[in-house]
């Protein structure tokens, strides 16, 4: 299997897509823009040569279908899009991969693998241009927001609707992409990791155990405006000194849930002047954990300690959900799969979690057994033109991807529907 296998050809495809849409600043294929449609049409050629039906569904996702001797169906997918200026790596290699194995499957099957198998490129994953990540696979899953969606607007005024239909999607029939997943038995995604975790244990590879659930809620402390001269320390009610103790309690409670984070991203103080006590003082928390009892439980935690804080600063405190989101955790045995595949290529496996959302989330949402792969970045840093990842560990991750897809395979041809 592994001459049929060449890694090197998909780092060399990247380097081709590199130069064909990236410039001095990086990657520029933004969903539903010209260059994005110039990226599909160069997709496309990479596959010509390959026994795949081709076509793009109602939500503007892209299927290449390798018919095998089974109906049942493994899935592969990635995103072609990337932010503007963005890294050389994020969301093309999970494709590019998926197109080796293609390569490979046709060789050592002579186009007919033991299962069917789709690669998927998914539309718009990055929500660069409408602020909505997870377009294309949302609107398959089931779980797009038409509403919210329909009204999204870009910075040049231009709806979402209309920019779908210059690239000629049917914004009403999006949700029509729902039966491209009716005969899949399971999804399979590579991903650069895009965070630190891989690089500080110094391995190449790891198996991701889910993405994370997400609570996001801006808090807000009131207190009284005061003159900064005339009121006595003891006689203050300041809300930026109860909004300011939630910093270090957040990291006592993301230290308490194990493996969640915590993170108090903007902070405003009214009237915000240098001679008034802060009257009202509202901040931002964005809490994360793969567990969802854990997230819960650090969502109480902060209320209480907000609660508490208001409390000795004679100050009140309002709570305001702004988003939230469930964990996503991927299947037991396809994470397995995975490991395996792992130390097989490497020594050593890792798993870890995923902070950032990635499709794989929607597709396990939709039932589908799933798992990613997750290669190390260098940097620890993605959504940058320094995103970087070594070539070894790109071939190494070519070569533990293709051997997971194939194990995948046999465990779709063994498994009940
Ligand atoms: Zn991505």
């Amino acid at each position: 299997m592994s001459a049929l296998l060449d890694p090197k050809r998909p780092v060399a495809d990247l380097k081709e897509l590199r130069a064909l849409t990236g410039d001095e600043n990086g990657a520029q294929r933004v969903a539903f823009t010209p260059m994005w449609v110039k990226t599909r049409a160069w997709l496309k050629q990479k596959l010509s040569g390959l026994p795949v039906e081709t076509h793009t569904d109602a939500a503007g996702n892209f299927w290449a279908t390798m018919r095998g001797e089974s109906e049942k169906c493994l899935l592969i997918g990635g995103h072609m899009d990337s932010v503007p200026n963005g890294g050389w790596l994020d969301g093309c290699l999970n494709v590019i991969a998926g197109v080796e194995i293609l390569r490979r499957l046709n060789a050592q099957y002579k186009g007919k693998p033991p299962v069917t198998v789709r690669l998927v490129d998914w539309a718009d994953e990055e929500g660069a241009r409408f602020g909505k990540s997870l377009f294309g696979s949302s609107a398959c899953s089931g779980n797009l927001d038409m509403d919210e969606a329909r009204g999204l607007v870009d910075k040049q005024g231009i709806k979402l609707p209309d920019a779908l239909k210059n690239v000629g999607i049917d914004f009403e029939r999006v949700k029509d992409s729902g039966k491209e997943l009716h005969n899949a038995d399971a999804y399979l995604e590579l991903h650069i990791e895009q965070g630190p975790v891989l690089l500080d244990l110094d391995l190449p590879l790891g198996a991701v155990l889910g993405t994370f659930g997400v609570e996001r809620h801006a808090i807000t402390f009131h207190g009284q405006a005061a003159h900064s001269g005339s009121t006595p320390m003891n006689r203050r009610m300041d809300a930026f000194l109860a909004a300011a103790k939630m910093s270090p309690e957040c990291y006592k409670i993301a230290e308490r849930s194990g493996q969640g984070v915590c993170t108090i991203g903007s902070c405003t103080t009214k009237p915000g002047i240098v001679t008034s006590v802060v009257e009202e003082c509202r901040i931002t928390l964005d809490q994360r954990h793969l567990d969802a009892e854990k997230l819960s439980e650090m969502l109480y935690d902060a209320k209480a300690a907000s609660e508490r804080f208001a409390r000795e600063g004679n100050v009140r405190v309002t709570w305001e959900r702004l988003w939230q989101i469930a964990p996503r955790p991927f299947d037991d045995e396809l994470i397995a799969l995975c490991d395996e595949s792992i130390r097989e290529t490497h020594s050593k496996s890792h798993r870890l979690p995923s902070g950032p959302l990635h499709d794989a989330a929607e597709v396990a949402a939709s039932g589908v057994p799933t798992v990613m792969m997750f290669v190390q970045s260098l940097h620890g840093i993605s959504h940058n033109k320094i995103e970087d990842t070594k070539e070894e560990h790109l071939e190494l991750c070519v070569t533990a991807f293709d051997k997971l897809a194939e194990k995948t395979m046999k465990w779709i041809q063994k498994r009940e529907r």
